[in-house]
């Protein structure tokens, strides 16, 4: 119920407004969201290379409303990868299409994505592409095909919640391409995803198993400790490597849990979302554990 509301509230302008230009709730977010520009994301980054973690950037903002506006997040994403060149970082990008013009019109996203894999093809790096709510789903799913095709640098993003996530796989696998597994963080109906946690954890583990056989190189993005137990359990049966996948968490999430599977030599990558428009994103962290609602409402009260 908590949940739905917060959700619903992730897409309030006004409530966006009035959130993102208070000082208390500002210096909160930056649990979540390390900063609106990109040296501070910068900061955070060297600080989780420094702790033997991997990094993919997240440049915030979703549903652009004219081309140049997508112009210009297009720009913003060739900017970052020349940084993470430059000081090199061990570091990917993942960026969402509606950032790029997806509603506006998908040949056009498709040209700005394409010019990003590009740029990140020419520095031997990496595009991901992040997974938004399900009326997105087909029409990401397609452009990365189509990305792929030419260039194969770009890879896709399937959450669990979703009863197409399975077929989705053997369709993305099939043209070779890598894939973050996740839940699932947004609002969606029982016609399309699974209700109850036990069945979007049950779908997870059973994604993962598909995923970890395949023979490419996936990311499994969770702080679950059963669904990390469960794919560490997992590998070792199969006899897969460490170095054959790699375990993703948010920002300022799980803190132990990441230096614990570091400790354990797993490959951990940490997901790292900096800009203005950090509302949405911090939305849907308070609505997956209402412990951080709580604990943000008696911070904002005592400051
Ligand atoms: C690297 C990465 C990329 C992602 N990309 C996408 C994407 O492209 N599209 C998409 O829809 N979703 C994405 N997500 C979000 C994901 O779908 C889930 O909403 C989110 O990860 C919470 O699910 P969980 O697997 O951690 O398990 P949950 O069942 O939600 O939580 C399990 C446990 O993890 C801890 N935990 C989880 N969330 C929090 C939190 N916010 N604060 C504190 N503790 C927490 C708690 O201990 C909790 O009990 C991404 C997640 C990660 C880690």
């Amino acid at each position: 119920m908590l949940r739905s509301i917060l959700l619903k509230f992730s897409n309030s302008k006004a409530l966006a407004h009035w959130v993102t230009s208070n000082g208390t709730t500002r210096r909160m977010s930056h649990r979540f969201v390390p900063g609106e520009v990109l040296d501070e994301a910068m900061g955070a980054a060297h600080a989780c290379n420094d702790g033997g973690m991997l990094v993919t950037l997240d440049c915030l903002g979703e549903n652009v409303s004219t081309p140049a506006d997508a112009q210009k997040v297009r720009d913003t994403y060739l900017a970052i990868y020349d940084r993470l060149a430059q000081e090199k970082l061990k570091a990917n990008v993942s960026c969402k299409l509606t950032q790029l013009g997806l509603d506006l019109s998908p040949e056009f996203c498709e040209g700005l994505v394409l010019s990003i894999a590009e740029r990140a093809a020419a520095y031997e790096s990496f595009l991901r592409i992040d997974m938004e709510s399900s009326i997105y789903t087909q029409r990401t799913v397609e452009l990365v095909k189509r990305v792929r095709a030419q260039n194969p640098c770009v890879g896709a993003v399937i959450q669990s919640y979703l009863y197409r996530s399975e077929n989705d796989i053997h369709d993305l696998l099939s043209y070779g391409c890598r894939i973050r597994l996740c839940k699932g963080a947004y609002k969606e109906s029982e016609e399309v995803a699974f209700a109850k946690k036990e069945d979007v954890d049950a779908n997870f583990l059973k994604l993962m198993r598909i995923l970890l056989v395949s023979g490419f190189y996936h990311g499994i993005a969770t702080h679950d400790p059963r669904m990390i137990a469960g794919t560490i359990r997992f590998a070792a049966e199969r006899k897969i490597s460490k170095d054959d996948f790699e375990f993703q968490m948010l920002y300022g999430v799980r803190k132990d849990l990441q230096r614990q599977l570091v400790r354990d030599g797993y490959r951990l990558r940490i997901y790292i979302p900096y800009g203005q428009e950090w509302f949405p994103y911090f939305m849907r962290r308070l609505a997956e554990r209402p412990a951080n609602l709580a604990f943000f409402i008696r911070h904002f009260f005592r400051s």
